[in-house]
């Protein structure tokens, strides 16, 4: 999906081209087609949040750079938001960074972190711009696989993973593109790991209000030994739905975060600066909102997995994120990307290939990623389309 070589660009880019989301929004605009491929809402978030913003802007405080740590009011309600909902304590001044978005914090991450020959472990399938931000270092990743239908990894494969070189590890929970929300057990081991191998964690926390059912997120640097080891990153997008917003944030000890700030300094500087009072807005909303979301999501979900199964899709149902992961082949395919690109035309769908996201792609060839937060008769006009497969 990457695209042909490109003459100027530096070898270790060449293999990412255009992303996956970016391609194939452009596809769906193309084709008309219903895009169930990038994961963006259809709805706007809390009103009073948008309101937040237009005021940011108007009252005039809010329009120059703001200081290169963030707002205060936003690194207070990010600590704030880190002790409600996950018993983690942060400095407001001195352990909360805001960043442009959870990309910003993670490439920033990256790149203060991972130095010549440096490993950085990371789950597979992963978020596309891990490889990239890693890619743009001297060092390299290792990558564990977590295995379709159930998703689930060999805990002797991740401890021979870790090694004198790991420096990083990279971990996503709620995970995308899978859906899986990391078990206590799993979590257990993997910081067991990092503090045995002295590594340090840089998590990526996007979807932790977007979890289902009776599971439940559970922050790596709560465990113990991992406090003083962990980069928590998030972001308002998915929570608050104002993906275009990119108002994300790190989180850690001083030494550990001014590591990060001094990368990311010189990305972006600073950015959103009317947009962040408005997501310190959001993060302070009542616990209604925040279950609310979920409970909305979840149905849509519900709705979603239930849809593809009839279309005729082996469908994994997700416990958390935007996400649904289905198998194709019972449909009579066994090629994601083949099947992807030629879903707009044949049906007027699009979806993401999940093999994208894997070093392994045999691994997760079959998969194919639909995003569930969408208005629901945009997802019961694509069931209906998709419907037309099975004939
Ligand atoms: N991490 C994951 C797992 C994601 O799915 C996304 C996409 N929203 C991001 C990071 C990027 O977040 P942001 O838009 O805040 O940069
Ligand atoms: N995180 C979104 C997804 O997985 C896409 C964000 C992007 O386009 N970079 O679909």
């Amino acid at each position: 999906m990457s695209g042909g070589a490109n003459q100027y660009l530096v070898d270790p880019l060449q293999r990412f081209g255009t992303t996956v989301f970016a391609q194939m929004s452009a596809l769906a605009i193309k084709t008309q087609s219903i895009n169930l491929g990038q994961g963006f809402p259809d709805t706007d978030g809390p009103s009073e949040v948008l309101e937040a913003a237009v005021s940011a802007i108007h009252s005039g405080k809010y329009n120059q750079y703001p200081p290169g740590i963030g707002h205060p009011e936003l690194r207070h309600a990010v600590a704030e938001h880190q002790k409600r909902f996950w018993g983690l304590d942060f400095d407001p001044d001195a352990e909360v960074l805001i960043t442009a978005g959870a990309t910003e914090a993670l490439t920033a991450a990256i790149l203060a972190l991972v130095g010549p020959d440096d490993e950085v472990v990371t789950f597979e399938p992963y978020y596309d711009s891990y490889a990239a931000a890693i890619a743009m270092t001297p060092g390299r990743r290792k990558v564990v696989t977590l295995r379709a239908p159930d998703y689930s990894f060999d805990p002797a494969e991740l401890a021979a993973a870790f090694g004198e070189r790991t420096k990083v590890l990279l971990f996503n929970s709620p995970h995308n593109p899978t859906g899986k929300v990391f078990a206590q057990a799993e979590i257990e081991l993997i910081a067991k790991l990092c503090v045995e191998h002295d590594v340090i964690a840089v998590t990526d926390e996007v979807y932790e209000h977007l979890v289902f059912d009776d599971n439940v997120h559970l922050p790596l640097a709560l465990q113990p030994g991992m406090a003083e080891r962990t980069v928590t990153i998030s972001s308002g997008g998915k929570t608050l739905s104002v993906t275009g917003w990119k108002i994300g944030w790190a989180c850690a000890k001083p030494e550990l975060l001014k590591a990060v700030q001094t990368a990311k300094q010189y990305l972006t500087f600073v950015s959103g600066g009317p947009f962040q009072p408005a997501v310190a807005l959001g993060l302070g909303l009542g616990d209604d909102f925040f279950a609310g979301l979920a409970a909305d999501l979840q149905a849509k979900r519900d709705k979603l997995c239930e849809e593809l199964t009839a279309a005729g899709f082996e469908v994994n149902v997700p416990q958390g994120t935007y996400f649904v992961t289905a198998d194709i082949r019972p449909l009579g395919f066994d090629d994601g990307i083949e099947f992807c690109l030629g879903l707009p035309q044949r049906c007027g769908v699009v979806a993401v290939p999940c093999q994208v996201f894997y070093d392994n792609p045999e691994a997760g060839a079959h998969m194919v990623r639909f995003a569930a937060c969408k208005q629901d008769d945009v997802l019961d006009e694509a069931m209906r389309r998709l419907a037309a497969l099975k004939s």
